[in-house]
């Protein structure tokens, strides 16, 4: 049973906080970028965390992001069936109180493993209701779905909330506390000085010891709360250990992928135009296929099964680079589960 719901998830986090290593989530806005993962993750041996938006579900979905979902879910699990490594899901995002009602079709959906969902541009006692009012309805569900939630505001645009440099801040470890007593969310994304987005170039003061005081005011407090880290473009391979230290086992990263995807298919595109691309001479009629022509494209090239495979490899190549970077490569507990069924 390799694609996972909830309780396995718990339990792989839990497994990788005792022994100091962690995860990328990794946001899948196109099939491509999902399978090349996955392929990364078999060749890693690593336990796979994917992630898909409410932008990205109405994406698979042509505008209807709860069938989207379905159908996306659809396709990793079965996808997933046969594979060595476990394979999770987590819906990124769901922003409260306005995608509330995407909320009840996640939990009725019974797809993912997981669901983050974010108030965390409303004063701290709304966002205390809303995700108290969120865990409830999605352990009401039918399946066992663990709930992220964010505490703290993290710069940059995401699912088209914008949220300045100025307007972002950082996690206090004293509100963080209290957050999880009155809400009992099962992952806490803070705010560490990371942005949403492209990062490079821009001075982002990270601050891995603002999680550190955060896991260990909670810690203190009794609680065992995976941390999590949203925005991870701008995180050094450096600070990825300190964040490890910290308590983080969850890493956002969606970015990267994204830029990945356009660049091996630009390159591919350019490397292979006089297959693909008719000579100045010829008449550029493509409605008769250039049957009046010497020339004819060449299908080796111009079929998507080529630069997807392309894709599909760079994106292995970047899954193996990061379960090595967080250390979960070499770690998969399919071999666990098996045993335990
Ligand atoms: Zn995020």
């Amino acid at each position: 049973m390799p694609y996972c719901h909830g309780d396995e998830l718990a339990d792989t986090y839990a497994t990788a906080r005792e022994n100091g290593y962690g995860f990328f989530a990794s946001n899948v806005v196109q099939f491509d970028i999902m399978v090349g993962l996955l392929r990364g993750a078999l060749d890693a041996d690593a336990d796979l965390v994917l992630q898909v938006s409410r932008d990205a579900c109405a994406f698979y979905g042509d505008g209807d992001a709860s069938a989207g979902l379905r159908a996306f879910g659809s396709y990793v699990e079965n996808l997933a069936e046969s594979k060595s490594v476990n394979v999770f899901l987590n819906v990124d995002h769901v922003h409260l109180p306005d995608q509330r009602s995407f909320l009840d079709d996640v939990v009725a959906s019974g797809v993912p493993s997981s669901v983050m969902v974010d108030a965390s541009d409303r004063p701290f006692e709304e966002n205390v209701e809303c995700t108290r009012e969120a865990v409830k309805a999605v352990r009401d569900g039918p399946e066992e779905l663990l709930v992220e939630a964010e505490l703290g505001r993290v710069a940059g645009e995401e699912n088209g909330v914008e949220t300045s440099p100025n307007e972002a801040f950082y996690t206090d470890p004293d509100d963080a506390v209290r957050f999880v007593e009155r809400t009992d969310v099962d992952l806490l994304a803070v705010s560490v000085g990371t942005q949403h987005g492209v990062a490079s170039g821009r001075d982002l003061d990270v601050r891995p010891d603002v999680a550190d005081e955060v896991n260990t005011a909670l810690h203190e407090a009794g609680h065992d709360v995976p941390l999590v880290v949203h925005g991870s473009s701008g995180v050094a391979d450096e600070q990825v250990a300190e964040f490890l230290d910290a308590g983080v086992c969850k890493f956002n990263k969606n970015t990267r992928y994204q830029y990945e995807f356009a660049r091996t298919a630009a390159d591919f595109y350019r490397d292979h135009a006089d297959a693909i691309r008719p000579p100045e001479e010829t008449a550029a009629d493509r409605n008769s296929f250039f049957a009046d022509d010497e020339w004819s494209p060449d299908k080796t090239y111009f079929h998507p099964h080529v630069v997807g495979d392309e894709i599909r490899d760079r994106l292995a190549e970047v899954m193996v680079d990061l379960a090595e970077l967080t250390g979960c490569a070499g770690r998969s507990r399919t071999t666990d589960v098996h045993d335990d069924e």
